[in-house]
């Protein structure tokens, strides 16, 4: 029977990773082209960004490279490497239908762009926030794979930390851009996961 081990676990943690940077790559190059009438692209906004790509990719690399922090390792399960497998899926598909969905509104922080339009369709009909539930399940994807409980829990740390900072923000940011329209969708739809949270 073919067992599964730690290397291919991180080579599919990695290949999750570049696969989340191609999908991003043309809807940043295309956002370039609208221009932004409102930001809150702060430090504040710029140091999460920064602390999560510290917890997703460079404690993950250090962690592949030299082992550390040896201490904290947990053996490598195949049933909870294939939820880590599915989970990763999962989370790249709703990262790719959320950009989709938000076309030219999507910003890496932040924003209200020239014509900003309120997304209520596609994955945005059932949560306002498909894109912050898709960092999550890469943050589950990453518990799952990578068989340390310090380098696995680290990614989720950064996403709570990016969520819990940002979202009320957003929130008030979309209510002073759309008013009503907005306050109506908001008592439509939840945040997260659909009709529960
Ligand atoms: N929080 C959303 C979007 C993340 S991208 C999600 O998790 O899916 C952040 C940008 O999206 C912000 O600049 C914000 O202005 C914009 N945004 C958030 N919700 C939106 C919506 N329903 N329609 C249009 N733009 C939206």
């Amino acid at each position: 029977m073919m067992t599964i081990n730690a290397a291919a676990c991180e080579i599919i943690w990695f290949s999750g990773l570049v696969a989340w940077y191609i999908i991003r790559y043309p809807f940043k190059r295309r956002a370039k082209k609208v221009s932004v009438i409102n930001s809150l692209y702060d430090r504040r906004d710029r140091s999460l960004l920064a602390f999560a790509t510290v917890a997703l990719f460079i404690v993950p690399l250090v962690y592949a490279l030299t082992g550390f922090p040896t201490s904290f390792n947990r053996p490598v399960i195949p049933a909870i490497a294939g939820l880590g497998v599915a989970t990763l899926g999962a989370a790249l598909f709703l990262f790719y239908r959320s950009h989709a969905d938000l076309g030219r509104n999507w910003s890496i922080s932040l924003e209200i762009r020239r014509e900003h339009q309120l997304i209520t369709g596609g994955f945005y009909r059932l949560i306002r926030h498909p894109m912050y539930s898709s960092f999550f399940l890469l943050a589950l994807a990453q518990i799952f794979l990578l068989p340390n409980w310090l380098v696995g829990a680290s990614g989720l740390l950064a996403i709570c930390a990016l969520y819990g900072f940002r979202v009320r923000q957003e929130e008030q940011m979309m209510l002073d851009r759309f008013g009503s329209e907005y306050r109506h969708y908001m008592a439509h739809t939840k945040r997260l996961i659909p009709w529960i949270l």
